[in-house]
């Protein structure tokens, strides 16, 4: 069972049939009626004016860098967010810009920082701050979904001050799922917001950015720039208009067998972050409590047959509920997980038999700890 990431999906009997059937033309061109009307329904989505069709969110993130920042600008974002951590440094190779990790609360940078650091010119030398990048849902913070009033301050702030915001929204459909609010009203305070088709929507690939005409005009020039238009890719975009048909209601499902599972395993004793607060589909383990590295318990978990993933935080993993995972699935990842982490300093399973005592090799690296610490 793969709980490694949403992107793990296949795509359904229905999406490739209606992959199969697009009807296709040269993107590159502006000539794919697919990739148009895809384009046309994730703009109205989000209310705002245009949406460009792109490979990847990471390809839409590198993209808003180029639209709002020049070469020694400064982009700001929460310190483990996707900008900084996951895209090989993209903004800085691509645009020139200097990136600046703030403090975050579940993902949430404080507003005062953002203005602490640009009403603040420590110096004549201080680079320009161009951007700030939030991110909805927030991965690295378990799925969290941030708190609208203080995007919306963050973003008044910055529309002050002539800083643009950008939302990494690669999950901002789970993030509207769970609050129960409009993807529209998650977007509205952002200049820019790039969306990803390939993570809980079941896609096997694309992205979208989007925002004002002006910028989205720019943003097609950038997309060509990086390698990124396409030719009938069509084929692919019917799988985001499926996506949208078929799949955001049915996020609620994987939030909710999200939050099973982490009940289910903290009653079994297992270290679960935020239990409480698991609002969409991803749930973190604390594996330092159980006396492992992330190595350590990732490897116990894959030879018990379900794949868990890493996470910025050195003794945190997670597992990630999506479209193939359904509610039997959730009931033996809970006896598999519990079984594999829950051991004592090498001694073997408490709750009977651990398939550890099977595997020699593996020996808890890390000291236990105790909750709380
Ligand atoms: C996965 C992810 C991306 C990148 O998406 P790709 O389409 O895989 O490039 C960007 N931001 C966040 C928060 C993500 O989780």
């Amino acid at each position: 069972m793969d709980l490694r990431s949403d992107t793990v999906t296949r795509p359904s009997e229905g999406m490739r049939r209606a992959m199969a059937e697009a009807v296709v033309g040269d993107e590159q061109r502006g000539e794919d009626p697919t990739v148009n009307e895809l384009e046309r329904r994730v703009a109205v989505w989000l209310g705002k004016e245009a949406a460009v069709f792109v490979p990847s969110a990471t390809m839409g993130n590198h993209i808003a860098a180029l639209l709002h920042g020049r070469p020694g600008d400064q982009l700001l974002a929460e310190s483990t967010s996707h900008v900084l951590l996951s895209e090989l440094g993209g903004a800085a190779v691509h645009a020139g810009l200097a990136t600046r990790g703030l403090a975050g609360e579940r993902g949430m940078v404080d507003p005062d920082d953002v203005r602490v650091i640009t009403d603040h010119v420590p110096s004549a030398g201080a680079p320009r701050t161009a951007m700030v990048v939030l991110e909805n849902t927030h991965n690295a913070a378990g799925g969290a979904i941030l708190p609208q009033e203080i995007v919306e301050e963050v973003a008044r702030r910055c529309r002050e001050r002539r800083i643009a915001v950008h939302l990494d929204g690669a999950r901002l459909w789970n993030a509207a799922v769970g609050a129960r609010r409009p993807v529209k009203e998650l977007a509205a305070p952002f200049d820019t917001v790039t969306v990803c088709l390939s993570k809980g929507l079941g896609c096997p690939g694309g992205a979208l950015i989007v925002g004002p005409v002006a910028l989205m005009t720019s943003a097609r020039r950038y997309k060509r720039l990086l390698g990124g238009a396409m030719r009938q890719a069509g084929i692919l975009a019917a799988a985001g208009v499926y996506a949208l048909e078929h799949h955001v209601d049915r996020l609620a499902d994987d939030h909710r067998r999200a939050g099973e599972l982490a009940s289910s395993l903290r009653g079994a004793g297992i270290a679960i972050v935020d239990a409480d607060r698991v609002e969409t589909n991803i749930v973190q383990i604390d594996v330092s409590f159980h006396g492992l590295t992330c190595v350590d318990a990732i490897g116990r978990l894959r030879r018990a047959g379900i794949g868990l993933s890493p996470t910025p935080r050195p003794a945190v993993i997670r597992a990630v509920t999506h479209l193939d995972v359904g509610d039997e699935d959730v009931r033996v990842a809970i006896g598999c997980i519990t079984r594999a982490l829950d051991c004592d300093q090498g001694k073997g399973c408490q709750s009977g038999t651990c398939w550890s005592e099977h595997d020699p090799h593996v020996v808890p690296s890390e000291p236990k700890k105790t909750v709380g610490e």
